[in-house]
Formats: structure tokens, sequence, C-alpha cells
């Protein structure tokens, strides 16, 4: 049988994407532009800008560090040089910074990492290095403002490029999110039912600012992850009467509908429409409001890359990310955290086929790893997450040559007003016991069906 999907020896999707711009690879790929240096799209008046515990359209104060044009000789280095120099400011720096790298950053960026994970794996893993005085995160800005809430006072959290954003947590900005919670107030009221539940809790996914993590601790709501949606959404049912559940609609959709919610009481929040486009009557009768918010590279699975797949490798195991839309995860045969992926692929038998719909970074990685199994990504398209590859060695280079000379650049601080109340949010999640039923509906997500 022909199949479309050889084996990967190289990890690097850089180095595809070299070979997509130049013609020696018949690939294609979303942004071919991103081959380029990403200080080309970080030109000061284009780079996003983040505020302390904020998203990128909450007013920023004038204060905000934004991200200074890179100096030249990281602009020009090659990539062997910069490697080198990475390495050399490593071994000076020793104990005193750790390097965190997320599963979907570019493999030239990984392998200096010291961990390497999903976001909140990483910010514990930083929780279990008090001795650094610096930890750099090479990932996107909510998970280096999760991994300052999490860290000392003494240490200095950096992310090596102020423009890696997520766009998906730029989806939900803390006015947007009161002005939802306002109009929800006017339509449940504030007091508590019989049963003493709340007429709403709010339950932010961790990918979302600081801000909103604050928002939902001051308002008796919770923060979840991909891991532990279904735990965390029983917790907020046995407090409250619906839920409020931010920014990702896929993973709110997702979970709620394993937990046997009707999908028509899961409206959709659109927060440039009155009454989030909603009448008041479905409102009444919603259990779950998903915010209009989605991850740009989850969103790019279809049905139809499944159905593709399937023919070509009959065998196939398709598991996908839960920010996948609805469909896909239906037709897919597991879906899971990228935790999840990873263990599912390490503990099948060899020889096994995936079919992997997450991010491209991890899934070249993973068929790297695992030359024993066949892995590709559902997406023929190479479509890495943008703003994750945003940091690139030639950053990370250069925040570790400064802290070798004494300076901290690119800090990311969370002030206290923020982060108070966004630890309270943290607390409670890690706090959640699962019942057997959350259990039992993370188990159907994450099972072969
Ligand atoms: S992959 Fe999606 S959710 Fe993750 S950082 Fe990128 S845009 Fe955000």
């Amino acid at each position: 049988m022909t199949t479309s999907h050889p084996a990967v020896t190289d990890p690097s999707v850089d180095h595809a994407l070299q070979l997509i711009v130049t013609g020696e690879s018949t690939g294609s790929s979303c942004a071919p532009e991103l081959a380029d240096g990403p200080w080309l799209l970080d030109a000061p008046t284009v780079a996003p800008g983040y505020g302390p515990g904020a998203s990128q359209a909450d007013p920023l104060p004038l204060a905000t560090p934004r991200q200074q044009v890179l100096p030249e000789t990281y602009r020009t280095a090659t990539e062997t040089e910069l490697h080198e120099r990475i390495r050399a400011a490593k071994e000076t720096l020793g104990e005193k910074v750790v390097i965190l790298g997320h599963f979907y950053q570019r493999d030239e960026v990984v392998q200096h990492a010291d961990f390497v994970g999903d976001s909140f794996q990483l910010a514990r893993a930083a929780k279990g290095r008090p001795e650094a005085e610096a930890i750099v995160f090479c990932g996107v800005h909510f998970m280096a403002e999760t991994a300052d809430l999490l860290s000392t006072d003494e240490q200095a959290v950096i992310l090596p490029n102020l423009a890696a954003g997520c766009s998906m947590a730029d989806m939900a900005d803390l006015d947007s999110v009161e002005d939802c919670w306002e109009q929800l107030e006017e339509i449940y009221g504030t007091d508590p039912d019989d049963q003493g539940r709340a007429p709403v809790i709010p339950v932010t996914y961790m990918n979302s600012s600081a801000a909103l993590k604050g928002f939902v601790g001051r308002h008796g709501g919770i923060v979840c992850t991909s891991s532990n949606a279904a735990a965390v959404l029983e917790w907020a049912f046995e407090r409250g009467q619906r839920v409020l559940f931010f920014p990702d609609q896929h993973l709110g959709r997702n979970t709620a509908k394993a937990m046997g919610i009707p999908l028509e009481q899961m409206p959709l929040w659109n927060p440039n429409r009155a009454l989030g486009g909603n009448t008041r009557e479905e409102l009444e009768d919603a259990k779950v409001l998903l915010w209009h918010g989605f991850c740009s590279v989850h969103k790019r699975f279809t049905v139809e890359q499944i159905d593709k797949a399937r023919r070509e490798y009959p065998d196939v195991h398709v598991v996908v990310h839960p920010e996948s839309p609805m469909p896909v995860v239906d037709a897919a045969d597991s879906s899971g955290s990228t935790d999840f992926i990873v263990k599912a692929i390490q503990a099948a038998p060899a020889g096994s086929t995936f079919a992997i719909g997450t991010e491209i970074n991890l899934v070249q990685r993973l068929a790297a790893q695992y030359p024993q199994h066949t892995i590709f990504c559902l997406d023929p398209v190479i479509c890495p997450c943008s703003t994750m590859y945003r940091i690139h060695p030639s950053y990370l280079a250069w925040v570790l040559e400064e802290l070798v000379d004494g300076r901290v650049v690119n800090q990311i601080s969370v002030s206290s007003d923020v982060a108070d109340p966004a630890r309270v949010a943290l607390e409670r999640m890690l706090a959640v016991v699962p019942t057997q039923s959350a259990a039992q509906s993370a188990v159907t997500q994450g099972a072969t069906k």
C-alpha cells in the first residue's frame, strides 16, 4: 500500500520549513514566513505587548515591558554558534538558572531545556527548583505568568521573547469577561438556590491570562487543565447551578458532552454581542456557557483527515487533543492532554501506528523518539503554533548571556492584586480530587473506543 507518511528521523520542524521555502521539499506550510527569524515579525510597531497579568486585549500600563530589538550578534549567528553560546552560558550559570521547554516548542530550543512538559507540569517543575534564581520559560506568556505565580519571590521568571503569546488566551480579556459576568448576574441574580449553589461558577482554562485566573479566584471559581477538566467541572457543579467556561469552547464542550450535558444546554457566548448572541430563554436553560475562544492550531484538525488516515492505515490509532473541535474528538479513537498522548505512545506495543491531532513540534519529536512506531500528524500541512514559534535559540542565547552579565531581561512579574486571587483559583484546582464519575469521563475520553 502507498502511504503519504514516511518515517521521521529529523524532529526539527524548523528544518522542514527551511526545505519547504527553498523548494527542496514538496511539503507545504500554512505559514512559510516562520522560516524567517521571528525578529522580522517582532518590529516594535507590531509586537504585541502583555501587561503584568494581562491578555493582549487588556489595557497595558505605560511601564509594561515591550520586546526590545534583538542585538544583531544574535540575529546573524549560525545555528551551531547559537547552540554553543547557549550551552556555555548555561554552564556558567549552573544551578542559578533552570530552562523550561513546552512540548510545542521548536526542537532547537527544547534540546536545551532542563524540563520538557505541558504548561502546568513545567510550572510545578520550576517550583521544585527553589535554588534557581532565574526560570527561563520557553513557552508563551500565560505559562510564564503561571510559573511566576507558583515560584518564590526571589525567583525571576523570564520569557525569552515578549511577543510569544497565545492567540486562544488573548480571545478572553478581563473587560469582556467582567461585562459577560454583569449580564449573567442580571439574568440569574446573585443568590444561591435552596441547595446553596451559586447561580454561576466561572472556570478558566490554564491557557488564560493571570487576570482571568484572578477573576475566577475572586468569584468562587477555579482553573482547569486539559487533564483535569472533568473533575473540575464536577467540583463546579457541586457549588453552582451552571458554569461559565473560558476561553476554549472546544475543551469545554468536549468535556461537558462526555459528562452527559446536552449540547442545547451549552450556548456559545460571543463577547461582541448582547447576551453573548443568545436569547434570555436559552441562557436560563444553560448548564455550561462556552466562551467563543479556540486554538488556531487544534481547530485545523478535521474528520476528513481522520478518514484519510484510516484509509491509508487500517490499524491506525487516532488520538487528538481536546482543544480540537467536537466532531474530530468524536471521530478519534481517543482524546486527551499532551501528557496523555505521550503516555499512550510510550505504552503502545512496537509497530503501532498513531495519527495525532496536536501541535506539529510534539508530533515530529515523538515520531523521531519512537522509531518502532509509525507516528504522523493528522494535518499534512506543517502548521506550528506561530506564537510559540516566536521563541528562537537567538532569544534564548540573548536572555542567558544577559543573565551571565548580571542583567535580568524580559521578566514576567504578576502584581500581587492579581496574583493573590489567581493563586486561590490554582489552589482550588490542586485540591480537586476526581470523583469516580469524573475519572470515568476522563477514561472515556482517553480510552480506545
Ligand atoms: S497551541 Fe494553541 S493554545 Fe497552545 S499556545 Fe498555541 S495558540 Fe495557544
